[in-house]
């Protein structure tokens, strides 16, 4: 057991930093908690940022993550950015002039949204989505469009795409790649996702990039793509990725390598430096490979597990991941990593928008995709975290309760 340290700093009050701070207390620990937040907001969760607070079914406020309670419990700089690292006086120093002193320190700044550039626009034309400012800024337009366009159809794409729609706006999607979320769904989803949104009636272009653009006298912008007639639109959103906000890290000489590199604990290249969230490329136990996954539990579970690990625990292993999307009247959830060593059965109809599709390898479950099934995935996360052998028919066939399979036993 380490001696537990005096004090802790947390850089980043986002969903990892939060649920740490959270945690620590939770736990029992009696230190110092330092918590630094570069945004005017306590610790928010992101997802809402694309679904009800873009379309104005909930306010900012909803999304805030903890009563304020939790804040008379600690030191809560909102507002505050850490700005440099000095490892050898474990020391962090602030925009403000400020200086803490830290036992542990915790790395939690997630990521921005990666920009683009098309040429005759400037980066203030293309809207981008993190924050709840974003949000309301993306809301404000759209409030004054009839036609939008999209630029990447990944996860937030689509989600801001769905959105648009359902307020009634015409919406036009451009991706670089020649499938829809490619970097994250298996294919059997990625079809799927292109059916929903073409039937929701959004114009779809694949393969497709912005060559260039003007800004019309009226305020609108007209795009210009390659072989077709030239789009005119109010509002240009683009969500093309993240960039790990990893300088502080870089800069303190820590290992950066898509995101800060950590142990299967959140142990930074420094012992008494953790990471974790959106910007940590932890290693997994079960696949011993690094990942950096950008999802709400991935972030809250690290955080979590991390807050432990800085006061000498055994964490819960994280290695199952999970995320969700709702687009349209669309719930999609994929619990592990889908991929070609694995074989697909579909239990359901995708075009009935209400299906499961399971990933097998050596006769059991290694991931789950499931569109408006939710309690099939649940019972998926089960089936994958106990190893139970299965088979493809059974999987398959609606008659078979999947719960039924939970009794059977484990490999
Ligand atoms: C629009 C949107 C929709 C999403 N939808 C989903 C979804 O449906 N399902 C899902 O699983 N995931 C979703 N996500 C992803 C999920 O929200 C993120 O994975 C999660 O927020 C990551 O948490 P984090 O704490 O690592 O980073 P963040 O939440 O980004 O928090 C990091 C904080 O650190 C701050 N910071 C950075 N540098 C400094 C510094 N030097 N000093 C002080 N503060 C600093 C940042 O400003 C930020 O406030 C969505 C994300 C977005 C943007």
């Amino acid at each position: 057991m380490i001696r537990e340290p005096k004090s802790i700093v947390i850089v980043g009050a986002g969903q990892a930093g939060g649920w740490a701070a959270k945690t620590l207390r939770a736990e029992g620990y009696g230190g110092t908690i330092t918590l630094l937040g570069d945004e005017p907001h306590p610790p928010y969760e992101r997802p809402p940022l694309s679904k009800a607070v873009l379309a104005g079914e909930a306010e900012p406020r909803n999304t805030y993550l903890f009563e304020d309670d939790l804040f008379d419990s600690l030191d809560f700089l909102c507002g505050e950015s850490a700005t440099r690292i000095q490892r050898q006086q474990n020391i962090v120093q602030c925009a403000s002039g400020r200086e803490l002193t830290y036992d542990r320190l915790l790395l939690a700044t997630g990521g921005r949204a990666r920009p683009v550039a098309v040429q005759g626009l400037d980066a203030a034309d293309i809207l981008l989505l993190r924050t709840l400012e974003d949000a309301a800024a993306i809301k404000s337009r759209f409030e004054a469009a009839a036609t939008v366009a999209l630029i990447g159809g990944g996860w937030i794409g689509l989600e801001v795409a769905a959105t648009a729609r359902k307020a009634g706006l015409e919406v036009h999607l451009f991706e670089l790649a020649d499938c829809l979320c490619g970097r994250a769904a298996p294919p059997l989803l990625s079809d799927y996702l292109l059916d929903l949104h073409t039937r929701r009636g959004i114009d779809l272009h694949l393969s497709t990039v912005i060559k260039s653009a003007e800004k019309l006298s009226d305020g609108r912008y007209r795009l210009m793509v390659d072989s077709q007639a030239p789009f005119e639109v109010d509002a240009i959103v683009a969500g093309v990725g993240l960039i790990p906000n990893d300088r502080l890290a870089r800069d303190a000489g820590l290992v950066v390598d898509n995101g800060i590199v950590t142990d299967a604990l959140g142990v930074t290249s420094d012992p008494a430096i953790f990471a974790a969230g959106d910007v940590a490329n932890s290693l997994r136990p079960a696949s011993g490979q690094r990942v950096r996954y950008e999802s709400w539990e991935n972030a809250q579970n690290q955080g979590i597990a991390v807050a432990k690990a800085m006061l000498g625990q055994a964490p819960e292993p994280y290695d199952t991941p999970w995320f969700w999307s709702d687009q349209h009247d669309a719930n999609i959830q994929i619990v592990g990593t889908p991929d070609q060593s694995m074989t697909c059965t579909v239990r359901g109809e995708p075009a009935s928008d209400s299906f499961s599709a399971f990933y097998l390898r050596d006769g059991s479950i290694r991931a789950a995709v499931s569109v408006n099934q939710p309690r099939d995935l649940t019972v998926a996360k089960r089936l994958i975290a106990q190893a139970i052998p299965v088979t493809a028919d059974e999987l398959a066939d609606p008659l078979v309760p999947l719960k039924k399979l939970l009794k059977k036993t484990p490999n």
